[in-house]
């Protein structure tokens, strides 16, 4: 039943400052058994399909950075809200339309899905226009599955190159989504790889089911979503 004194912790009955407190609790762990200082590790809360009530609710318990996947759906929750939460940082971790950079270059502090040279001028274009990019990740289509955005692992560098050296732009990582069905040790292994030859620090990758192995891989910073907010509801269609 509904429950109208419901704590601001807790929507949906969801508790997020217990799940927080577990998700650092595991962070800490695996990255203890990866011989790694826990600070190197950033959590990113996807709060995609979720309201403002649970974007306050994760503020409250401490979170601070925070992943969506859409332009629109964003455009709708985060300006208002940061008006009065200016201290958060907001990465667009879903696929990027041309048409829409000058929106994500205003809202968005980070874009993790750079992945296709046609998107890469258009961000150049865009911080000519404006003197202002967002930090760029460029996405690997590790799996090389053919619905997935990202850019195959063996043009990767090629890509890097065309970004930094030729446009200019501020890439400063790789991030990328493992296929369902596989392992996705490999897939972490070889982003770590193309990053380590390109002198990329920031690797993201890891998300609810998999975080912990991301972090033995060098994962820098961890996408979740589940974890800390529950299931998502199809409130928007299916991506
Ligand atoms: C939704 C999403 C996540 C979070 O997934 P969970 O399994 O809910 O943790 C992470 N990364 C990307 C790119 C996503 O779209």
């Amino acid at each position: 039943m509904p429950d109208s004194k419901q704590p601001l912790s807790s929507p949906r009955g969801i508790d997020i400052v217990e799940n927080l407190a577990d998700i650092h609790a595991r962070i800490e762990a695996a990255a203890g058994d990866a011989g790694r200082p826990a600070s190197e590790i950033t959590l990113i809360a996807v709060t995609k399909t979720f309201a403002v009530s649970f974007i306050e609710a994760a503020y409250l318990a401490g979170q601070r950075i925070f992943g969506e996947n859409r332009v629109q759906e964003s455009e709708a929750k985060w300006p208002e809200f940061r008006k009065s939460h200016a201290d958060t940082e907001l990465h667009l971790i879903g696929p990027l339309q041309t048409n829409k950079v000058a929106a994500a270059a205003a809202l968005f502090d980070v874009i993790e899905t750079v992945d296709r040279p046609r998107l890469a001028n258009a961000l150049a274009k865009q911080a000519a226009k404006t003197g202002h990019t967002p930090d760029l990740y460029i996405q690997v289509n590790t799996g090389e599955e053919a619905q997935k955005a990202g850019l195959p692992p063996k043009e990767a560098d090629a890509f890097i190159r065309l970004c930094r050296d030729k446009l200019k732009l501020p890439v400063i990582g790789l991030m990328c989504i493992p296929p369902q069905d596989e392992p996705p040790a490999p897939h972490f292994a070889l982003l770590k790889k193309i990053a380590d030859r390109n002198d990329l620090e920031n690797l993201s990758m890891g998300m609810s089911a998999d975080f912990d192995t991301a972090i033995a891989f060098g994962a820098t910073h961890i996408r979740l979503g589940t974890v800390l907010f529950g299931e998502r509801k199809p409130i928007l269609p299916a991506e």
